[in-house]
């Protein structure tokens, strides 16, 4: 039987933990003092919610559990990257990853925060790139799984989380209502956890929720896992390409941009001799000036240690020289470029590999 998560204190929207509250026959400012607890102080239990009434912290004990997840493993990379490991209630392993930016503040302290979440056990879609896909989908996780990592990362580290990227396992889009509602409890004005443009989402182009996302007006933005701009080569890529193609994914990409007026972001792995070539920036750049957005050029790290087979395991990355005449010619055509550096390679901290691999060399 499919496993149900019990209901967590961090499952609940902003307007739920208030009814929850007025269920117990409490006033109204104890919803306010409850979720100051939780996304404020970052509390680690009712009991310590010390201006509570004893009768309302024995209550959401009873009724509520406190954390989803536990923090499982904790590796810290060479460059800043931190990879959790975090175990569910059914035993299931997810990883979420803490990636400094490289650029600095006055005080020599990386500028952003960027905590890359999970939202699926696994994925159910086959991305011949990807760690996760061969991990298959096991569930999806909880709104309070959602939240859960947020809150346990944020615990681990001194300095605020400035950003958050749903790019972790699973795809975001195939479980829509979790996300959205752990955007909307973490995005709360009342708690300050993050602000929504501080919050991406990105997904392979599940295009019925992109204009669901558009139709919603959902504050966050929007980032598109592209990788090929030839329908044959990204379908091998990523079989989610037969369901939406290229001309489907840019018509709703257009439909989103011009009913919320915010700029697009594409991620472009590239692998070698396949979508390196002058052709391949001139289809990008097409797309690119659609509407306004910006690439992320991403170096492919081999997925070896999944022991891919056919098309998977003739994926290799580019060479440095074409990865850099790749850029130049693209910023030649006028479009912003990203480089997204590898954050966190010598631990692994690209989709799916801490779940996977056994490595041994653990700080927790
Ligand atoms: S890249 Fe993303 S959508 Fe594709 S299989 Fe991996 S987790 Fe799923």
């Amino acid at each position: 039987m499919a496993y149900t998560p019990p209901d967590s204190i961090f499952d609940l929207a902003p307007r739920e933990l208030k009814q929850a509250v007025a269920e117990m026959g409490q006033p109204a400012y104890r919803a306010q003092q409850l979720s100051e607890w939780l996304y404020d102080k970052r509390s680690r239990s009712f009991e310590e919610m010390s201006n509570l009434p004893r009768g309302m912290r024995e209550k959401l004990a009873a009724r509520f559990t406190f954390d989803p997840l536990r923090l499982e493993k904790k590796r810290v990379s060479k460059d800043g990257t931190v990879k959790f490991l975090f175990r569910l209630g059914d035993e299931c392993d997810i990883e979420t990853v803490l990636i400094p930016s490289e650029t600095l503040n006055a005080e020599g302290e990386s500028k952003r925060l960027t905590l890359c979440v999970s939202t699926q056990v696994g994925c159910p879609l086959d991305c011949k790139f990807c760690a996760t896909a061969t991990l298959k989908l096991q569930r999806n996780l909880s709104a309070g799984e959602i939240v859960g990592q947020f809150m346990l990362a944020q615990r681990e580290t001194h300095r605020r989380i400035t950003n958050m990227v749903f790019m972790g396992m699973g795809e975001p889009m195939l479980n829509y209502d979790n996300v959205m509602r752990a955007v909307e409890t973490l995005t709360n004005p009342d708690n300050q956890v993050i602000g929504p443009k501080r919050i991406t989402l990105s997904t392979s182009g599940i295009v019925k929720n992109i204009v669901r996302m558009a139709d919603e007006q959902r504050p966050i933005k929007l980032a598109i896992s592209l990788h090929a701009l030839r329908d044959k080569l990204r379908t091998e890529l990523m079989p989610i390409n037969k369901r939406w193609n290229l001309r489907d994914l840019g018509r709703a990409i257009e439909y989103y941009y011009n009913k919320t007026n915010i700029p697009v972001t594409y991620e472009y792995i590239l692998f070698d001799g396949l979508n390196d070539s002058m052709d391949d920036v001139k289809r990008l750049a097409k797309l690119a000036r659609r509407v306004p957005s910006k690439v992320n050029v991403i170096p492919f790290h081999p997925i070896d240690f999944t022991n891919p087979t056919g098309f998977a395991a003739e994926l290799k990355a580019t060479t440095p020289e074409k990865f850099n005449a790749f850029i130049a010619q693209l910023r030649a055509l006028d479009v912003t470029v990203m480089i997204r550096s590898s954050s966190g390679k010598d631990i692994e901290a690209a989709c799916g590999q801490l779940a996977l691999s056994n490595t041994p060399e653990i700080v927790v």
